[in-house]
């Protein structure tokens, strides 16, 4: 009998005993030096891999071109990829609909640990944004697979696809610009533990807000008082919160167009706010924060959320030094009592690595710390316990005295 056109004959990709271990340890990413045989296997092709002695060891998306030649997507043969994905798809949304909690913005599928390498979807309210990673990914079939899934369980007034030119080029895809995939709809607003903001799909960074931090924008505005501080505030997210506890807030951030947005989500909270203002400002936080330590300015809350300074593991010892150096200045500038809400979302800097470096500030600054939370990014970014790489967010929340 001919095979059926479901189940062709994958590519087969043998990997060194190195790799096998990887995978049999839970992860899912073999890298290009532990690929034994690849020949002729198309760039973005469904593979089928076998250790050293060909025993299969389960069923992968290739890349041609990143150093993560192969991402696992199903530890037994997979005779339909778009069966498998539509699965997933539905259960990546079923996790989310277990653990998310008061807010219609969210993570809906996060890329190895919703077992889709490759796939990212943010859900802002009534608009989808997509962002595509992989070869794999990338194929025709697999778009219209995850567009028709993510509209028959979701059903979004429009899907917007974010492009980060870098990766397409890394991954050797040809150019494509950010867009609408489907429906017209290009800006929404969406709620946060009850703190509205604005959503443009085709401006901000990243995928227009950082949704990472949802859960830790409540856990601070639970502890948070006094005289504020959000440093690296971007549109707001932190200092929204806080303004709802808190008597006076300031956020800092470098860029002008992050705090025109953060000034309109503000605007968009007055009722909720009354008579409080936020106050904005433009700079660069390092320069600010040496100032404000040595003019003796006092805060009773400070936020430090900078941007990833550890990118490669390369960086790390320069990252550490930029993350000490913000903490110990904010750490000066707590009162007694105060509470500290410091984050890195660098996945290379671990919490263990963290939490060493905010000691070592304690102590340069003279100052104890109780940590009162340690944290990670939300619960819709879920941690998959063998593959590391998945927990990149640290948020602590400690008391000064
Ligand atoms: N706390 C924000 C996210 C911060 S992202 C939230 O919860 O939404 C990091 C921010 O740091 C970006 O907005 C970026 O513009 C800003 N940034 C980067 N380098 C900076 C610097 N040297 N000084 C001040 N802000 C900086």
């Amino acid at each position: 009998m001919p095979p059926s056109p479901k189940t062709p004959e994958l590519s087969k990709i043998k990997v060194s005993p190195r790799g096998a271990n990887r995978l049999k340890s839970g992860h899912v990413w073999v890298y290009r030096s532990d690929i034994l045989s690849a020949d002729n296997v198309a760039p973005g092709s469904v593979v089928a891999v076998a250790d050293q002695r060909g025993k299969p060891l389960g069923t992968a998306l290739y890349s041609s071109s990143s150093q993560i030649a192969i991402r696992l997507i199903s530890h037994d043969p997979v005779p339909d990829l778009s069966a498998l994905l539509r699965s997933r798809i539905a259960g990546a949304i079923a996790y989310r609909e277990k653990i998310v909690r008061d807010t219609d913005a969210y993570r809906v599928i996060f890329s190895e640990a919703d077992f889709l390498p490759g796939l990212i979807v943010d859900r802002y309210n009534d608009i989808l944004s997509l962002q595509i990673l992989t070869q794999a990914m990338d194929a025709n079939l697999v778009r219209e697979t995850v567009i028709s899934q993510l509209t028959q369980q979701l059903n979004p007034a429009s899907m917007i696809e974010r492009v980060d030119p870098r990766v397409r080029e890394l991954e050797t895809l040809p150019a494509r610009t950010s867009g609408l995939l489907d429906g017209e709809k290009t800006a929404t607003t969406f709620t946060m533990n009850g703190v509205q903001f604005h959503y443009d799909a085709l401006e901000g960074q990243k995928t227009g807000a950082f949704l990472d931090q949802r859960e830790n924008y409540a856990a601070a505005a639970q502890y948070a008082k006094g005289d504020a501080l959000d440093v690296f505030c971007y549109q707001g997210g932190f200092a929204l919160h806080l303004a709802r506890v808190c008597d006076q807030v300031t956020g800092v951030d470098s860029s002008r167009p992050a705090l025109e947005v953060a000034d309109q989500n503000a605007a968009l909270n007055q009722a909720a706010l009354g008579q409080k203002e936020i106050g904005w400002i433009e700079a660069n936080a390092f320069d600010l924060l040496k100032d404000y330590a040595a003019s003796n300015r006092r805060y009773d809350t400070v936020v430090l959320d900078p941007p990833a300074f550890a990118k490669s593991k390369r960086d790390l010892d320069a990252a550490l030094r930029g993350y000490k150096e913000l903490n110990l200045r904010a750490l000066k500038m707590l009162r007694p009592g105060g509470i500290l809400v410091t984050c890195s979302c660098s996945y290379h800097v671990n919490q263990a690595s963290f939490l060493e470096m905010l000691s070592s500030s304690a102590l340069d600054a003279r100052r104890n710390l109780r940590l009162i939370e340690v944290r990670g990014q939300s619960k819709d970014h879920p941690v998959l316990l063998n593959v590391p790489e998945t927990a990149y967010l640290k948020c602590v929340i400690a008391s000064v005295s």
